[in-house]
């Protein structure tokens, strides 16, 4: 599943070849994909130009300047579980079995939504409904936002008896982390999964912080790599290899300590609420 790293560099690399270009042709190959597409989908997007791309949380935000007869849109796209994005040189051909959207720009970019699983979307949304959109209104600040310090994340923690790495997956709380870089970012920070939320502030909160930017920071960083090799080929968007500390690596040596393997077992797993935390006992108190 596509974690906020990958959809960053989705939302760059759709940025390099759409921004400015104006939308051709569009087709559209099945009526919902998660949530039906909206009414009129091919019509309101075809003959736009795209103003620009950014993202909140793990949606890829297309704004799009206003089109005969409508004001500005924007293009909400979630990648769900199994969703990419594919760029190619056009003529578009025949679309693959999980070709579900297919996006033609007047320089000859053809962008490729596929999903086999069909648990992404997309939805577009009227001009300053961004905010209240009903995905989008009750999301958290971002991690790598201005607006997310310390002092946030306290009074948004503040009260919560759920363990903090469950706290840290509501997306009321902060927007846009998954269980990978809440692992991740947690490990770093030196506080256990199983910790009270309400119990991390102060000191904790003020390391927990730079631990969550630094984690997804560096991941896109990564993923910076895999755009340049894409910016030269195109290809598809989304997933590159990055490294982690403990995500994945139970039983394995914690490179955080020196952990004697055959003695503390290295990096712990714990399921919590249904997801696998990975953590080290000797260093996440
Ligand atoms: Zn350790």
């Amino acid at each position: 599943m596509p974690e906020l790293p990958e959809v960053e560099t989705v939302a760059r690399g759709l940025a390099l070849k759409m921004e400015g270009r104006t939308l051709v042709r569009v087709a559209q190959h099945r009526p919902n994909l998660r949530t039906p597409f909206p009414p009129g989908f091919v019509q309101r997007l075809t003959g736009r130009r795209v103003a620009g791309i950014g993202r909140r949380a793990k949606y890829v935000l297309v704004r799009l300047e206003p089109g005969s007869g409508s004001g500005n849109d924007t293009l909400l796209i979630h990648l769900g579980m199994s969703g990419s994005m594919v760029v190619s040189r056009g003529p578009a051909g025949a679309p693959g079995a999980h070709d579900h959207v297919v996006m033609e720009t007047d320089d000859g970019a053809v962008v490729t939504f596929n999903d086999p699983r069909r648990f992404g979307l997309m939805d577009l949304i009227a001009d300053g409904e961004v905010d209240s959109h009903p995905l989008l209104a009750k999301l958290g600040p971002e991690p790598l936002g201005n607006a997310f310090d310390a002092d946030t994340l306290s009074a948004r923690l503040a009260g919560k008896m759920t363990p903090i790495k469950a706290a840290l997956l509501d997306q009321r709380v902060v927007a846009g982390l998954g269980n990978i870089y809440v692992c991740e970012a947690l490990f770093r920070s030196g506080i256990s999964p199983e910790r009270s939320a309400a119990s991390v502030a102060g000191k904790d909160a003020q390391r927990l912080v730079p631990a969550i930017r630094d984690v997804l920071t560096e991941a896109i960083a990564a993923g910076g790599s895999s755009l340049r090799d894409y910016v030269q080929s195109d290809g598809e968007l989304g997933y590159f290899q990055h490294s982690f500390a403990v995500y994945g690596r139970e039983g394995q040596a914690c490179p955080g300590c020196d952990c004697d393997v055959a003695r503390t077992g290295g990096v712990q797993r714990l399921v919590q609420a249904g997801r696998s935390s990975f953590f080290c006992a000797r260093r996440q108190r």
